[in-house]
């Protein structure tokens, strides 16, 4: 019987799920409903759908389904930090992170199967570029997150600081967050979500042009474009002086921030010479520093700098009026840092087993 491929409604924006019930001779209000299932209650069962006719249930089970990553395990870390590895459809694996306490509760979701930035010091980059994900397997991980954790109904924030480049994959990335941000789902505000990227130059363009705005973070990490070329590859084609000239025009509203990401390296980009550099960088752009002690890693060939070095390192920007904070890092024994996500892929069938590469 069900030879026709079925609608995923996991991938569809309220409008379209909409379009999509009026096409079948169903009535538009159904979207609204089922939507309040599969995002307020986490609810991808139609059979369960209790204030749909039981005839109309049916239906819908025959013409839609709702994909949804299956758990393949999940780990959590002596901070209350939990990495859930994650199954999508075609076996393919990502890894999505529940960090607690910072003090809000903050889900960490991936964007792509793997990444293609090859930042130098980012275990991700090693795995390369599998695939993109598809928006409602980004939207998806928030949905597995809140089922697991017992999370529906409660605040949190949201950072795409898994997995992949969100601007790399910017239809879906988008759609997720339009996605997350119906009000008959999760009803997510953008400033509950950061977009953390390299700084993909035509991406970041568009983005400024978005009418649902997430909060920008940008990966920096240097402050010459020699540095920056080698740590992060994507500057030999989009420059530092670009980037932060896209940065100065970005949009903000009152009292918002860009977030300027600099992981430290011991020796590499660590000295006062550095912070000094930094200071005159984002000069006239309202931005704040978090700075990123390295998460060593087997196969990273840099270090983590000593605490003195970044503590003189954040004193020196904040002497010179820029806000720095230093960020924890959190499930650091579990492999779910930051730069720390990575998964084999499996050309298998689905359901063999996952690898890590990293040894504990
Ligand atoms: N592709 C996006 C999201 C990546 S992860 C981006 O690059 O912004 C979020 C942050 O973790 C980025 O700033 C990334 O550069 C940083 N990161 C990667 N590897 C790291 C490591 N080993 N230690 C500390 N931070 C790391």
């Amino acid at each position: 019987m069900q030879s026709l491929p079925r609608t995923n409604v996991a991938d569809l924006e309220l409008a379209e799920l909409e379009q999509a019930l009026e096409s079948l001779g169903h009535r538009q209000f159904h979207a609204r409903q089922i939507f309040g299932w599969i995002y307020r209650r986490g609810v991808t069962n139609f059979a369960l759908m209790s204030d749909l006719g039981q005839e109309l249930r049916a239906q819908l089970a025959g013409a839609f389904a709702i994909d949804t990553p299956d758990v393949v395990r999940s780990e959590k870390s002596q901070d209350g930090t939990t990495k859930f590895l994650l199954r999508l459809m075609d076996g393919k694996q990502i890894e999505a992170v529940f960090i607690p306490d910072t003090p809000s509760q903050t889900f960490c979701v991936s964007t792509q199967v793997g990444c293609a930035m090859k930042c130098g010091f980012c275990l991700t980059g090693r795995m390369g570029i599998e695939r993109n994900l598809t928006a409602g397997e980004i939207a998806g991980q928030v949905r597995v997150l809140a089922r697991e954790l017992g999370m529906f109904g409660t605040r949190f924030n949201i950072v795409l600081m898994g997995m992949g480049e969100p601007l790399h994959n910017y239809d879906a990335t988008m759609k997720a967050l339009r996605i997350l941000a119906d009000e008959h789902g999760f009803a997510m505000s953008g400033r509950r979500i950061t977009l953390s990227t390299v700084g993909v130059l035509p991406a970041l363009e568009r983005l400024a042009t978005e009418p649902f705005m997430p909060n920008l973070a940008i990966s920096l990490h240097a402050t010459t474009e020699e540095q920056r070329d080698a740590l992060v590859p994507i500057n030999r084609k989009y420059g530092l002086k670009e980037l932060l000239d896209a940065c100065r025009r970005f949009p903000l509203k009152r009292r918002e921030r860009i977030t300027f990401e600099y992981v430290m390296l011991r020796d590499v980009n660590d000295t006062p010479e550095d912070a000094r550099r930094l200071v005159r960088l984002l000069h006239g752009i309202r931005g704040k520093v978090n700075l990123l002690p390295l998460n060593e890693a087997a196969g990273i060939p840099f270090e983590r700098p000593s605490d003195e070095r970044v503590n003189a390192f954040a004193r020196i920007l904040a002497e010179h009026g820029v806000t720095v904070s230093v960020r924890t890092s959190r499930g650091r024994d579990i492999r779910a840092a930051c730069g720390q996500l990575i998964t084999e892929s499996t050309r298998q069938a689905p359901g063999a087993r996952l690898a890590l590469l990293m040894k504990p």
